[in-house]
């Protein structure tokens, strides 16, 4: 920023800042304001019913609130240990433990997080050096490219088809080259809600381990899988973990997505590194929030048991009440959100679509193919069923009616 070259008279005077003279050259020249900013203001202007941003409808558990406001009041309202919460990273290691028999120590292989986007950002930037490939499976939650592309990598893609986004492993190896330095999963997956199975995981430990690659996994619907299956995580398999960072977050899984806590875990070597970055990044997460949530993690040990079966009832009454629509959709398996094809309703593309439906129907989604990095008429239009009967049955009635 220059400065004027004469200073203000008086102390109090303002003035305003010179706007720079020549454009600013972008690091990041394809990327505009995140489609979920962009939907959820559309849907409160216009008084729309907003099943678009993922969050949820609901609030956190109260005993949860007290708890963090009795760490305020305690006065653990400082800097935590630049790792996190001692407590929160113990409790975060008993759930790895529990569900998939994996130590991990909560010295060194465990951090907490300011939300899942700040671990992965913070992965990526450690890890990925200038000219690294990455691959990254589109449709893809939209921070995995523009993090790579500022660490100076670049993004492989490889693009999924619908309805079932399954991965085939023998295509992922032929993108496998010398600098492949890491391949980023997403299960259960956002926008698409496919889950990888243990045969997926199975083959991906074996690329990973043949060519020495990181899997950056983004497990933050980890507790939502329906159906009756399990969430096959990287931290099942102990040869995938050891290549493996996992990224967990508190936002899907108590019901707080604005409280931005998350957490990360992976074998030291690799934690050295994320750390290393963190420290610079963000330092340190909120420190009473922690202590709060590792509190409620240590008092109710079945929280999350029971995410998979209260997001299943609100996937299967919104779904119930669109039958008889234009829509075509595959049920989701895990996550919170549905995806619905409007094939049998209009050719228009999904992000004109998205934005009219929002005004003319009072009903705002995501467009799907935002979450490809090439243009695409996908057809399709993500909606979030986080949220209350009421919301999910109202919808239902508004989409019918297109
Ligand atoms: N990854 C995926 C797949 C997500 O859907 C989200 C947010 N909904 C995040 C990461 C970021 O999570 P957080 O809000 O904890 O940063
Ligand atoms: N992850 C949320 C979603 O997919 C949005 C988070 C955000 O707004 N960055 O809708």
């Amino acid at each position: 920023m220059r400065l004027p070259k004469e200073k203000p008279k008086f102390a109090g005077h303002f003035y305003s800042m010179p706007h720079f003279q020549t454009p600013i050259s972008t690091k990041l020249p394809r990327t505009g304001t995140s489609i979920f900013t962009v939907m959820s203001a559309l849907a409160t202007e216009h008084g729309a019913l907003n099943l678009s941003q993922g969050f949820p409808e609901f609030d956190v558990p109260s005993e949860l609130k007290e708890l963090v406001v009795r760490a305020i009041t305690d006065g653990k309202n400082q800097y935590a240990p630049m790792a996190g919460v001692l407590a929160l990273r113990e409790a975060v290691a008993a759930q790895f433990q529990k569900r998939n028999g994996i130590a991990y120590d909560p010295a060194e292989e465990i951090t907490i997080t300011a939300g899942a986007t700040q671990a992965i950002f913070t992965a990526i930037t450690a890890l990925v050096k200038e000219n690294d490939e990455v691959i990254v499976f589109t449709p893809a939650y939209d921070c995995y490219a523009p993090a790579i592309e500022l660490a100076g990598g670049i993004p492989v893609f490889m693009r999924l088809t619908g309805p079932h986004y399954r991965v085939d492993w023998d295509e992922v190896r032929k993108l496998v080259t010398r600098k492949t330095r890491m391949i980023i999963i997403n299960t259960p997956h956002n926008p698409t809600g496919s889950v990888l199975g243990l045969a997926d995981l199975m083959e991906l430990e074996k690329i990973a381990i043949s060519s020495d690659i990181i899997v950056l996994s983004d497990e933050v619907y980890e507790h939502i899988v329906f159906d009756g299956e399990p969430h096959a995580s990287c931290a099942s398999r102990a040869g995938l973990a050891n290549q493996s960072l996992i990224v967990g977050s508190f936002g899907k899984s108590i019901h707080a997505t604005g409280w931005k806590t998350g957490y990360i875990a992976g074998p030291p070597s690799l934690m050295a590194e994320f750390r290393k970055v963190h420290q610079y990044n963000v330092f340190v997460a909120n420190t009473p929030i922690q202590h709060g949530i590792a509190d409620f993690m240590n008092e109710n040990p079945d929280h999350f048991a029971q995410l998979s079966s209260f997001y299943q009832a609100k996937r299967d009454l919104f779904l119930q009440a669109m039958k008889g629509s234009r829509f075509t959709f595959k049920p989701a398996e895990g996550g919170y959100f549905q995806l619905l094809n409007y094939s049998n309703i209009s050719e228009q593309e999904d992000v004109e679509i998205a934005k009219e439906w929002t005004v003319k129907y009072k009903i705002a989604s995501i467009p799907v193919s935002v979450f490809y990095q090439q243009p695409l008429m996908d057809h399709s239009l993500r909606f979030c069923f986080a949220k209350n009967d009421d919301t999910l049955l109202a919808a239902a009635e508004i989409l019918k009616s297109i």
